[in-house]
C-alpha cells in the first residue's frame, strides 16, 4: 500500500456503521484501537457497527460512567473503554489484561492514558464535517496496514 493510513468519508450514520462493521471483521485478538473524535462526531455510532461486525447482539452504548464494558458473545471479546475521567497516574487497573488479552480493545479518550497504551495501536479519528458528513481516518501500525486497510470499504446496504 502506498500510504500508512486509509481515509473515508461517510454521509450517514448507516455508512459509518457499515465501515465499522467491515473493519471489525478484520480485527484479531490483542488489537487495541484508539477512537478519537469530538462529542457528536460518531464514536458511539461507530461502535455499534463494530459490535455488529463482531457478531455481538447486545446494543453497544457508551461506557462513560462505567469506564469499561465487556462483550463476550461475539467472534472475539470486545472491551470498550472510555477513560475520559482518568489520567495516566491510574496504573493499577490491570490494563494489560485487556490490551494483551483475548479480545479487541477500543479506547475512547486514549490520550489520557497514553503512557499505558501498547506501542502498536490502530488509530481511528472521526471528524465532523457538514450535516451528516464525517471524515474517518484509520491509521494502523505500519506492518498492519495491509490487513486493516486493504479492501476496506463502506457498503451501506449492510450498515443497519
Ligand atoms: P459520539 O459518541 O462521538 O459523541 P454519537 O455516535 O453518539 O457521537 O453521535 C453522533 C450523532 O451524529 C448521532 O446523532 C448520529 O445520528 C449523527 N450522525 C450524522 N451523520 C453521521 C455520520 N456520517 N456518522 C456518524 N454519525 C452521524
Ligand atoms: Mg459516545
Amino acid at each position: 500500500m502506498d500510504s500508512n493510513f486509509c481515509l473515508f468519508q461517510t454521509n450517514s450514520p448507516r455508512a459509518t456503521r457499515s465501515l465499522a462493521m467491515n473493519l471489525a471483521k478484520r480485527l484479531q485478538p490483542g488489537d487495541v484501537i484508539t477512537l478519537e473524535g469530538d462529542l457528536g462526531a460518531g464514536k458511539t455510532t461507530f461502535m455499534q457497527g463494530v459490535g455488529k461486525g463482531l457478531g455481538i447482539e447486545a446494543p453497544i452504548d457508551s461506557p462513560t460512567f462505567t469506564l469499561i464494558k465487556e462483550y463476550e458473545q461475539g467472534r472475539i471479546p470486545l472491551y470498550h473503554m472510555d477513560v475520559y475521567r482518568l489520567d495516566s497516574t491510574v496504573e493499577e487497573l490491570g490494563w494489560d489484561e485487556y490490551f494483551y488479552g483475548e479480545g479487541v480493545t477500543f479506547v475512547e479518550w486514549a490520550s489520557r492514558i497514553q503512557p499505558l497504551l501498547p506501542e502498536d495501536v490502530i488509530r481511528i479519528e472521526i471528524v465532523r464535517q457538514e450535516n451528516e458528513v464525517r471524515m474517518i481516518k484509520v491509521e494502523p501500525p505500519v506492518n498492519e496496514v495491509e490487513r486493516i486497510c486493504k479492501g476496506l470499504s463502506i457498503n451501506e446496504i449492510a450498515g443497519d
